[in-house]
């Protein structure tokens, strides 16, 4: 009875306004915001004149649904969606609003068809509140910046929780933050570095540094996956750490950590691993498939430009709009080992990076849960393929060589169980940050694995103690290469640059192998 005397302009104007305040102000990526929301309608509810109405209802609108697939995806703006912004190209842009479920956008659509319906029913119905409660609305939104300011006599009103407010709030202090590391890096990068060249007698003429991307060891057959797609890590000489995390959940934050001599938290870009290798004999190349992310260089492209030799492939050529296979690194990769002399080769690869499919053209040999699960198994064995395809160009040579392969970071899986089942950067999980990381060399004959805790904080001397390089500031007491345990716990760095103890992050529940 009660619902059916409802259904009248006036009744719907109430139901479709409280509605939308809920929507809006879930858009942000903060959750449910119960009292702000009911607060928000509340302030509608005040406005006499229907302009003022519809112009602040559909400006909302519009602003909480542009932000909306992103927020319920990736929650509200913070360091690293802010650093993933600034070096992110025009095809990485699309890519990563592709990788968006179709249910956001249609929740972002839902917002401004709800926005409309507002200031439709607003013209049927006379419906509003006392004006003074307007003020009780404010004081609402306000609450936390005027508790602050009773306590300690400071009142900024971006201090408060309102959700459209905590977002600007958020995004501006991000991208404070991004500009002044900018400016650091950029001014850092430019001093000449600190390494000390010393190299004793046991080293390889070519090392080969394979930099992953995206990839799961989990979802790696070397590492127990029922589909078989590592068929050259699981048959070739070498070591497989079963047990090596990555520094970050994401490229910028996990690289910048591992390329660069990190001292007292703080990056030092003028000591990249690139001039540790340039400054004890070898001739550096970086080979990247990840282009050099638009117009602003990243700290990462940045490390590449410290090469001898730096190509990024991906900018160079573009006779596919999105895909761009890491193979066609590999002509410059045999140019780069033809190289007479001691050399360095970095390859950055595209890898896994989602969405999958756009790696793989679409293409899988093997369907496994969805097609974006299926692409990203594929993604993981067309990197496997490559590496061995490089491993046979170095046993051809006459040199003694080392190869290394690990990856940036992992990913967790989302809308699982449902046919759109994919992959999202998180920092969740342990499984975040559970990466593959493979090195074999010349003088190897067996496989072996490490199973001892490893980390791509301690990427640089690993390889220093690989190659044979004695810097006295990357030096561990500790055999890296070996089933020596070196450190009692591992930190790992969170999405908003802090670093948390690996141990406290739960595991991601296992996938069952068919989807039900
Ligand atoms: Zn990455």
């Amino acid at each position: 009875m009660f619902f059916r005397n409802a259904i009248t302009p006036t009744g719907m104007f109430v139901f479709a306004n409280i509605a939308f305040s809920f929507l809006f102000n879930s858009a942000f990526g903060y959750g449910l915001a119960v009292v702000y929301s009911l607060f928000t309608s509340i302030l509608l509810f005040t406005f006499k004149s229907q302009i003022t109405y519809s112009v602040v209802c559909m400006s909302g609108a519009i602003i909480a649904a542009l932000y909306c697939p992103i927020g319920l995806t990736f929650g509200p703006p913070d360091l690293n969606a802010m650093t993933s912004m600034t070096y992110t190209d025009k095809t990485e842009t699309i890519e990563f609003l592709l990788s968006i479920s179709i249910w956001k956008w249609l929740i972002s659509l839902s917002i401004i068809l709800m926005g409309i319906s507002c200031s439709l029913l607003k013209s049927k119905t006379s419906f509003v509140v006392p004006r003074i409660l307007s003020i009780v609305s404010f004081i609402t939104f306000f609450s936390m910046p005027i508790k602050a300011a009773y306590n300690d006599s400071t009142f900024s009103p971006l201090d408060s929780h309102y959700p459209p407010i905590r977002f600007v709030s958020d995004a501006f202090s991000a991208y404070k933050q991004v500009n002044a590391d900018k400016e650091f890096y950029e001014q850092n990068v430019k001093m000449s570095d600190e390494w000390i060249s010393n190299t004793n007698d046991h080293t390889y003429d070519t090392l080969i540094i394979f930099i992953g991307e995206s990839v799961r060891r989990d979802f790696m057959s070397a590492y127990g996956f029922p589909v078989n797609n590592t068929p050259f890590m699981q048959s070739a000489p070498g070591i497989t750490f079963t047990n090596y995390i990555s520094s970050g959940p994401a490229t910028v934050l996990s690289l910048t950590h591992s390329l660069y001599r990190v001292k007292n938290g703080l990056i030092e870009y003028n000591n990249s691993i690139v001039r540790l290798l340039s400054r004890n004999g070898y001739y550096t190349s970086w080979i990247s498939n990840q282009g050099v992310f638009g117009s602003a260089d990243s700290p990462v492209s940045l490390a590449g430009k410290q090469a001898d030799d730096y190509h990024f492939v991906k900018n160079g050529s573009s006779n596919k709009f999105l895909y761009s296979p890491d193979d066609k690194m590999l002509p410059l990769l045999s140019e780069a080992l033809a190289r007479k002399g001691k050399k360095a080769i970095f390859v950055h690869l595209m890898g896994s990076h989602p969405v999958a499919c756009v790696r793989t053209n679409d293409h899988y040999d093997t369907f496994y849960r969805s097609k974006e699960v299926s692409c990203y198994v594929q993604s993981i064995k067309n990197t496997d393929a490559l590496i061995s395809n490089v491993y046979e160009m170095l046993r051809k040579g006459s040199d003694t060589w080392a190869m290394v392969y690990f990856a940036d970071h992992g990913l967790k899986v989302v809308d699982k169980g449902t046919v759109e089942e994919r992959f999202q950067h998180a920092d969740q999980y342990q499984n975040n940050y559970d990466v593959p990381m493979f090195l074999t060399t010349s003088d190897m004959a067996e496989k072996k694995t490490i199973s001892a805790p490893r980390s791509g904080f301690e990427l640089i001397p690993l390889i220093t103690q690989l190659v044979g390089i004695n810097e006295p500031s990357t030096y561990v007491n500790c055999n890296l290469i070996s089933d020596e345990i070196c450190n009692d716990e591992r930190m790992v760095l969170k999405k908003d640059g802090t670093l948390i103890p690996y141990s406290s992050l739960p595991r991601e529940e296992a996938l069952l192998t068919f989807r039900l």
